[in-house]
């Protein structure tokens, strides 16, 4: 599977206490995560994980395009929801486009738990066919 993870400053901390408790689940999956987040995750967990920009960059903005193009089945988004963001209408349409195409978007570490759970249980297996029947379909 293919999962995303961000976490605003905030929440980083719970991000790498998160990824440290569940890096033996986390280490069979490919991950994405933005600038600042994937760096503290790696030096923590030394995680292999695609950089992508800081998420006020563009990074947000670079993972609703991969979910835009089928290419992540999980994200694990930590918000901040008691401090405003410079970049909110990037974390909106992030998280519109998890809605459109149906990816499992956790936004804090309790949901995100029941997720990481699902996925070692193979709950969210249900990705996988529909990857599959899109490349045959191609
Ligand atoms: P960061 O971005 O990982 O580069 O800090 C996260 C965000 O604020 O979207």
């Amino acid at each position: 599977m293919k999962i995303a993870l961000i976490a605003h400053d905030k929440k980083k901390n719970d991000m790498i206490n998160f990824t440290i408790a569940y890096k033996d689940i986390l280490i069979e999956h490919t991950l994405y995560a933005t600038g600042t987040t994937g760096s503290k995750i790696n030096e923590a967990t030394n995680l292999s994980i695609n950089l992508l920009q800081s998420g006020p960059l563009g990074g947000d903005q670079q993972i609703g395009a991969l979910i835009a193009e089928n290419e992540l089945d999980l994200v694990l988004f930590f918000r901040d929801p008691l401090t405003a963001q410079p970049h909110e209408p990037d974390v909106s349409a992030l998280m519109r486009l998890c809605d459109v195409y149906q990816i499992p978007l956790a936004t804090n570490l309790a949901s995100a738990e029941l997720f990481i759970k699902s996925l070692e249980r193979g709950d969210l297996d249900w990705r996988r066919i529909i990857d599959e029947r899109e490349s045959e379909n191609k």
